[in-house]
């Protein structure tokens, strides 16, 4: 599984969610504390944030197949790059995806960033256009991007009973919104008095940081935190 993390509040340095905590993403990406599908992920790293430069917040991002650990241009510029809304990810590819930037969240239709941890059967998706790989990750947003983020919970639910197996934790963002489903996998929360994170693991020991419990969907917006269970899949 893949690690994610969301941000949404005051204009921060990348770096800061980033590269600095004492186990951010750099450190996830070879040493994860919370991952329990595969030891590291140096399959890529991905960075989506909104840019609040012009008259509407762009999203733009910074995806490499490559380990993030070595990214050293990126370690030097993610300090000048500023936003109030980031996506970004470290990945561990699952068994014959591709090992591609266009495979690595976070993927976008233009208005929102998504990022996806876990696995799922392609087989069960419906068609989309616009997919950005054959990954299923790219498949799966996609999917969630033509259906609508208003709808994510119902998606989850229902490609959770097409596929049992799937793990979905989605992490997407828009500038103004901040969505996350933990379905099979960790996701986390933590309010700071400038923002709220999203994360699959805590970026540090603060005890501030809350578990997501499984099968729910996290809105965070200017108004705050509201946690939502999503229906339990039906059995066969
Ligand atoms: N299935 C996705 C991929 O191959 C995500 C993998 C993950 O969460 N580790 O990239």
């Amino acid at each position: 599984m893949c690690r994610h993390l969301g941000w949404l509040g005051a204009d921060v340095p990348v770096s800061s969610l980033v590269l600095d905590p004492p186990n951010g993403l750099l450190v996830q990406s070879y040493s994860p504390r919370r991952q329990k599908h595969g030891l590291m992920n140096a399959d890529g790293w991905g960075v989506g944030f909104f840019d609040a430069s012009g008259p509407a917040p762009v999203p733009r991002r910074w995806r490499s197949p490559a380990p993030l650990w070595g990214e050293v241009s990126f370690h030097s510029v993610a300090p000048a790059l500023r936003s109030h809304c980031v996506v970004a990810a470290v990945r561990s590819a699952t068994a014959g995806m591709p090992i591609e930037a266009s495979a690595t969240a976070p993927f976008t239709d233009g208005r929102w960033l998504l990022s996806h941890n876990g696995v799922v059967d392609r087989a069960v998706l419906p068609r989309a256009p616009g997919a950005e790989s054959i990954c299923d990750s790219a498949l799966l947003a996609a999917a969630i991007f033509a259906r609508g983020l208003d709808q994510l919970g119902d998606t989850i639910v229902e490609i959770a009973n097409a596929d049992p197996n799937a793990r979905l934790n989605v992490l997407a963002a828009n500038g103004v919104r901040l969505l996350g489903t933990a379905w099979g996998d960790t996701l986390c929360v933590l309010r700071r008095d400038d923002g709220v994170v999203l994360a699959s693991e805590p970026y540090d020991d603060d005890s501030d940081w809350e578990d997501v419990p499984d099968h729910h969907l996290v809105e965070v917006t200017a108004a705050g935190v509201r946690m939502t269970p999503l229906d339990p899949p039906k059995g066969p």
